[in-house]
């Protein structure tokens, strides 16, 4: 079957989809989406791509910029970064505050809350404008200048960001925050705020799914043994206390975030990205999670 078709079939199979789940209401904005919104984007290295729905809308990436944050630095720093943070699954939830006491303030992996905040303080320390260059860096993923946040997300989060306050305050107390609380915070709240459709996630991506090289320009953005890295942490660590089930019902690597998207990858063949705003009990998308294992099961291939 062709990807097209495959995409045909997933679609009206997501139709007549029953499902439980509901859109995050713990960012007021995000609440005001509406659940029925739904597409899928392809790309694949060498032929072309495939879509279908919302694919082109653009939705708040939230957590999904957890993966470019720790992509941008670890172009700046280098393994001494994983001092700061490790590399294991967490088991917990995404905004879990409780490993850090005894973990002596480091964080499970960049990819929960706790993480992304350490990665944000690491970037602000390194980059002059952190907004600006981060901005900067996912127009040059995408080539879309146009890519920006959404006011009213960050606004509504900044507003209800105490827990993220707290992970900062407590690690700040283990000496694992160097900057101003303030400061990393509004950062990190700033690059969850970032609007991407799918097919603009699924052609930033494409560097995972081609050992760190920008598809269209050839450009080493950063080299095979950190994306190597990337994407073993998005293997183990993309969806939080659901990292074990992706892997066992989807087999790729991804990452997902709050505002319903998922955005995964197929080592040397393709990047796809696929928004629906209903959440299972994790936070993840429940029938993102669906159309992915689908796509692993009719195309027959996933990385396992
Ligand atoms: N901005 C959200 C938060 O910190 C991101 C969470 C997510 O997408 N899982 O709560």
């Amino acid at each position: 079957m062709q990807y097209q078709d495959i995409l045909n079939t997933i679609q009206l199979e997501l139709i007549s989809k029953k499902h439980t789940g509901k859109v995050a209401t713990y960012i007021p904005e995000l609440a005001k989406i509406d659940p029925k919104k739904l597409g899928i984007h392809l790309y694949c290295i060498n032929s072309g791509h495939y879509y279908f729905g919302d694919s082109n809308e653009r939705f708040s990436i939230q957590s999904i910029s957890k993966v470019f944050a720790l992509t941008l630095a670890m172009s700046l720093y280098s393994d001494e970064l994983f001092k700061r943070v490790d590399v294991e699954p967490s088991g917990d939830p995404f905004n879990s505050l409780i490993q850090l006491e005894y973990e002596n303030g480091i964080p499970r992996n960049p990819f929960i809350n706790a993480g992304a905040l350490v990665i944000s303080d690491m970037l602000i320390s390194k980059l002059a404008n952190p907004k600006k260059q981060f901005l900067e860096f996912i127009h040059k993923l995408t080539g879309e200048q146009s890519i920006g946040i959404n006011p009213a997300v960050f606004n509504s989060e900044k507003a209800y960001s105490h827990r993220n306050a707290a992970l900062l305050n407590l690690m700040k107390s283990f000496g694992n925050i160097k900057n101003d609380i303030q400061t990393v915070l509004d950062f990190y709240i700033y690059q969850c705020a970032i609007e991407m459709s799918c097919e603009e996630l699924a052609k930033a991506f494409m560097i995972y799914a081609n050992g760190g090289k920008k598809l269209s320009t050839n450009d080493q953005i950063l080299n095979p043994q950190k994306i190597k890295r990337i994407n073993a942490i998005m293997q183990t660590c993309g969806f939080y206390d659901e990292a074990g089930e992706f892997s066992f019902r989807v087999g790729l690597p991804g990452k997902s975030g709050v505002g319903g998207g998922i955005t995964a990858i197929h080592p040397g063949q393709y990047a796809v990205t696929v928004w629906s705003p209903i959440l299972n009990p994790k936070g993840n998308s429940e029938l993102g999670m669906f159309a992915l294992e689908r796509l692993t099961t009719l195309t027959g291939y996933s990385i396992f």
